[in-house]
């Protein structure tokens, strides 16, 4: 049988290599083309290491503002908190939905943090880039490929979840549909994935990290709170994301880590989270990074 020519869709990818034809287009822009995503006073990207942090989710006014005064003094540039939430069960808390919107609009007017909330559908999309500066798409929504093509229809910061179940060749598809419609502002996100372990709620593929930058022009961050689930291994995880080249770090922080409605148990305290921020600094000053 002949073989398959290059570049036919039915090749073979490389021995070695994670990634097939269809990926080849966006990173052909040159192999040393590192994407950095700007928008306000933050660079994600290039030797610039960003912290975003947050709780879960709004809960109300006061439990946001409390959060966002203390990341805020400790060192974080941007917000994390969301306003609708996908959950297992739909009798859970699902979030404060619209009427959490004012309040995303508050703490940027009262903090000057910028804000980066989840976005579940197409049809929030222009509601949420009012208030946020990054769209975040959860694990959940990886798959969501309509919902991927319309973000790439915008110009706005896109920080895109791996699925729990995704390799990184899809993560790096799903990355794709965003890029194929123009906007290269996408900041890929580890979290963590499933695998036979239970000990944590998720397994943290730190080697994701090496291994996107390898594959990829774009920023990684990486999330180790739903990486984990478990609060006390949340520092050393983020401290190993730093160590194996994260551009970043995604990190929940509740005051009242118990009386969460999402997430409590992976919540770092605010004192933790201060603590944590110090020794990024310490390891970034090693390995030239910029807090
Ligand atoms: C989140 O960041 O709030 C979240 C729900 O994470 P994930 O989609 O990774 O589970
Ligand atoms: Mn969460």
């Amino acid at each position: 049988m002949a073989p398959v020519p290059a570049g036919d869709p039915r090749a073979k990818p490389e021995p070695g290599s994670v990634i097939q034809v269809e990926l080849s287009e966006s990173r052909k822009l040159s192999p040393e083309h590192r994407t950095q995503v700007r928008t306000g006073d933050v660079v994600i990207g290039d030797e610039n290491f960003t912290v975003i942090a947050g709780p879960c989710a709004v809960e109300s006014l006061d439990q946001a503002m409390t959060i966002a005064r203390a990341v805020e003094t400790a060192g974080a540039k941007v917000f994390r908190a969301s306003l609708y939430k996908h959950r297992t069960s739909p009798r859970s808390f699902r979030g404060l939905r619209e009427e959490g919107l004012d309040i995303l609009d508050a703490i940027r007017a009262e903090t000057g943090l910028l804000i980066d909330t989840e976005v579940l559908s197409s049809e929030q999309i222009e509601l949420l880039s009012d208030r946020a500066d990054f769209l975040r798409v959860g694990c959940r929504s990886m798959r969501n490929y309509e919902l991927l093509s319309e973000l790439g229809r915008t110009r706005k910061p896109v920080i895109l979840k791996r699925s729990m179940s995704a390799t990184l060749e899809e993560l790096l598809l799903a990355a794709e549909y965003i890029l194929a419609g123009g906007n290269e502002r996408v900041v890929l996100c580890e979290r963590g994935i499933r695998t036979f372990e239970t000990y944590t709620r998720n397994t943290l593929d730190i080697l994701a990290v090496p291994a996107l930058k390898e594959l990829s022009h774009l920023p990684v961050i990486v999330d180790p709170s739903h990486g984990t689930g478990i609060r006390d291994k949340v520092a050393p995880m983020a401290r190993a994301s730093i160590a194996a080249g994260a551009d970043g770090l995604i990190v929940e922080v509740h005051h009242e880590p118990d009386r969460a409605l999402s997430d409590g148990a992976q919540s770092l305290y605010p004192e933790q989270y201060a603590e944590l921020v110090g020794q990024i600094r310490t390891i970034a000053e090693v390995i030239g990074r910029r807090v």
